[in-house]
């Protein structure tokens, strides 16, 4: 990168300028400056998606893919090229491969019923890590209840990391398919998904990828990572709730089964015979989320703006100061201390049950996450109740952090007093 291309990525990113797009964090919380660290939860939402769904129903709301006239045209051409908007940001081969779901849990669980349907029977296996979220999990461990099939854990290290040595023994010709969470929820952990992928193809097992907290931090691309199916939210990338994606590649799509059938799926329907649309239409039964698939590409507008790199540095810094600061902290222990980590920080407090703080911090305005995080497993492995979790955004601070930190010793004191 030249000199003054550097210079003019980093005048685009003034975070003070950034915030302003978010009208939600001028607001207060119990009399405090509103510190918004559940970004992992969901993501607050810039104008720029606001101002796209109060457009969409104040001039353009029709039903799509079924209308002659102008205003179902018009909106129809929109939701289509924020479909190719998404292709293009995750580098898909083919617009086709893009599917509307309601989020990353409907995606899990169309590829678990689909796939399931036609390629598990009893006896086969299907590989997930401790480290899942439960939208990770039970898709999968209902399938096998229902398959009489074998769900397989890849074990992690005390760090949060994947035993790759683990995950490489339970391959076998038994194993129908891999689940794997690009980043986790509660540790923060990047897990090399290109590897764990290739290792599976090398055995001819496919491979889906949980990306519900790796798409607004990192570049993804579809070519690169070679997963056959990846997944994620709308909603933890700026985007409206309600709306997500499913990735499938071309050739697993075009033999799966149907997940959900109804308007919008077929060419032709007779009680004799219904002939369906090839993939996408024939994945995306009923009206779905039109406004929620528009705001979705705002958002990737919005950050690509900004540019994923430039983001991920930034989100970087903060999470090596917050991770500074909390660890000075006395009796405080960090879960999750992978090589590689996005902007999640988890900790417990000895003697200290997680919910305790969390109140206290919202006392004094600030949001995080307490609990298990829904990866119970993976809490079961650190033989704690749950965790406290920040969780940064480009739009977060260091003054946030350090406001944060105070909040926490002071808590800590109080409790104990
Ligand atoms: N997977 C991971 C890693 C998550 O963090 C979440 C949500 O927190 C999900 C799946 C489920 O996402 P959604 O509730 O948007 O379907």
């Amino acid at each position: 990168m030249t000199q003054k291309k550097h210079i003019e990525k980093k005048a685009l990113f003034d975070v003070q300028k950034i915030r302003k797009d978010f009208p939600i964090l001028l607001r207060t919380m119990n009399g405090k400056p509103l510190i918004y660290f559940d970004n992992g939860a969901t993501t607050q939402k810039p104008n720029q998606v606001i101002d796209a769904i109060v457009k969409y129903y104040t001039g353009q709301n029709a039903n799509i893919h079924r209308g002659v006239h102008r205003l179902s045209q018009d909106v129809t051409v929109e939701y289509e090229n924020a479909r190719v908007t998404i292709q293009k940001h995750i580098g898909a081969k083919h617009e086709h491969e893009i599917i509307f779901t309601r989020g990353t849990t409907e995606s899990i669980n169309f590829v678990a019923t689909a796939f399931g349907k036609k390629f598990v029977n009893a006896g086969d296996e299907i590989i997930v890590s401790e480290m899942e979220h439960h939208s990770n999990i039970l898709p999968w461990q209902q399938l096998c209840e229902e398959k009489n099939a074998v769900l397989k854990v890849i074990p992690i290290t005390d760090s949060g990391e994947l035993l790759i040595d683990e995950y490489k023994k339970l391959l076998s010709e038994k194993t129908k398919l891999v689940a794997i969470v690009h980043v986790s929820n509660t540790l923060g952990t990047v897990n090399p998904v290109k590897d764990i992928v290739s290792i599976a193809h090398a055995k001819n097992i496919p491979v889906l990828v949980d990306g519900a907290q790796s798409i607004p931090h990192l570049k993804v691309d579809m070519q690169d990572l070679d997963a056959d199916f990846y997944c994620f939210s709308g909603h933890k990338m700026y985007a409206p709730t309600g709306v997500g994606i499913l990735y499938g590649k071309e050739a697993w799509l075009k033999k799966l089964p149907n997940y959900q059938v109804g308007g919008g799926t077929i060419k032709t329907v007779s009680f004799d015979k219904t002939e369906y649309e090839g993939s996408p239409l024939r994945f995306e039964a009923g009206t779905p989320n039109i406004e929620g698939g528009i705001g979705l590409a705002v958002a990737l507008d919005y950050i690509n703006a900004f540019g994923l790199e430039n983001i991920a540095a930034y989100e970087h810094e903060l999470l090596t100061y917050a991770t500074e600061k909390l660890s000075a902290i006395e009796d405080l222990r960090i879960i999750g201390t992978a090589k590689e980590k996005a902007s999640v920080i988890s900790f417990v407090v000895d003697g200290i049950h997680p919910l305790d703080i969390g109140m206290l911090l919202d006392a004094q305005g600030i949001a995080v996450r307490t609990g298990h995080h829904c990866t119970q497993p993976l809490v079961a492995h650190y033989q704690i109740p749950g965790t406290v979790r920040a969780s940064f955004s480009f739009y977060n601070t260091k003054e946030e952090i350090d406001v944060f930190v105070n909040a926490m010793m002071k808590s800590i004191q109080r409790i104990r007093k």
